[in-house]
């Protein structure tokens, strides 16, 4: 939890992931036997085959690819009143940014804020003011800092983050960015419980992926893979108000292989493979399919002459608040199945 926790609480949002590629970078130095950053800034890990026993059979490449973005803001304006205005990168809904606590992550330093957005507060706000839902660009930050402070400190372009505790509450674990956060987590936990292996594995966390999955075309173009799987997390809306046939995945039941959402459908003997290995070593899985949503398997799929390509999720109530949630079931299933398949492929 200590390693899920340092990459939950490292800012990196589409464009600016060099924080969390550091931290990254530090945890797998070790576990691989090559180690780039592409021009885009994708983090990528080749580890070459180490084989039981000697084998004559050409290793598959198998690619994994999580994406180390988290939905966030890059500053758009500085006010001359001291407060800054900013565009978001990635899916925010708004009803979920009043009142939040930021951080401005500056040149110099971070800085803490506080999102809200413009307008009277309720107190002195007519009844259809109050029926409003504001667009992200009625948001405002502010800093507690003089204007001219802030001018100092804050440029056009600096990253904002919403800012929240990691927490174990339960079975579960919450925090924000869990998306993708997880995925990041996993890969690293494979590398490092992986033993014998007769595949070359390409580890790659991508960048870019909230803002249209940027990063992993130009990733899978140079990895050039045979099999590629895509680890991120999905939706489980097993909530109050939503009816059971559209909660996507169960929680507590083990990692999701996503069946398909509207950038990827997975291969289904790939699926079939995991799922027999799942049973065989009793580790939990589920299938999910989701309507609306995509991954960076979508581009992985598709690269070069096309890759058979599976998607793992670990599926995530509450996604893309600062109160995610994942089961402490589902993590742990999320990479033993992937050093099972990778020990036996
Ligand atoms: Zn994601």
């Amino acid at each position: 939890m200590n390693l899920l926790k340092k990459l939950a609480t490292t800012p990196s949002v589409p464009g600016r992931e060099d924080r969390i590629r550091e931290v990254i970078k530090r945890e797998i130095k070790s576990l691989v036997d090559e180690v780039r950053v592409d021009a885009m800034g994708n983090l990528i890990g080749v580890r070459r085959p180490r084989p039981a026993r000697k084998t004559t059979k050409k290793a598959l490449k198998v690619m994994m690819a999580a994406h180390m973005d988290q939905i966030g803001f890059l500053v758009s304006h500085v006010g001359d009143d001291g407060t800054l205005r900013v565009n978001p990168v990635g899916g925010f809904d708004t009803r979920n940014l009043f009142a939040r606590n930021v951080k401005v992550c500056t040149g110099t330093g971070d800085l803490p804020g506080v999102m809200n957005p413009g307008g009277k507060p309720i107190h002195i706000a007519s009844p259809e003011d109050r029926k409003k839902v504001p667009e992200v660009n009625e948001f405002f930050i502010d800093l507690g800092m003089s204007p001219a402070a802030v001018k100092r400190k804050v440029k056009i372009g600096d990253m904002v983050v919403l800012d929240a505790p990691f927490q174990i509450l339960g079975d579960a674990v919450v925090s924000q960015c869990l998306d993708n956060r997880v995925g990041c987590w996993a890969q690293i936990r494979a590398l490092q419980k992986l033993k014998k292996h007769d595949c070359e594995i390409h580890a790659v966390w991508t960048v870019q992926e909230e803002v249209g999955l940027r990063g992993a075309q130009p990733a899978a173009y140079s990895c050039e893979p045979d099999i590629g799987l895509s680890c991120d997390t999905t939706l489980c809306c097993e909530t109050p108000g939503v009816p059971t046939e559209m909660r996507v995945t169960e929680f507590g039941k083990g990692v999701c292989l996503k069946i398909m959402d509207s950038s990827t459908i997975a291969d289904i003997k790939l699926v079939e493979t995991l799922e027999k290995i799942a049973k065989r070593k009793r580790i939990p899985t589920q299938r999910g399919v989701l309507p609306r949503g995509g991954q960076d398997g979508a581009m992985i799929q598709r690269s070069r002459g096309g890759v058979r390509t599976a998607v793992f999720a670990c599926p995530v109530k509450y996604i893309h608040t600062v109160t995610e949630m994942s089961h402490k079931v589902d993590l742990e299933s999320y990479p033993k199945l992937l050093t099972a398949y990778l020990e036996q492929v």
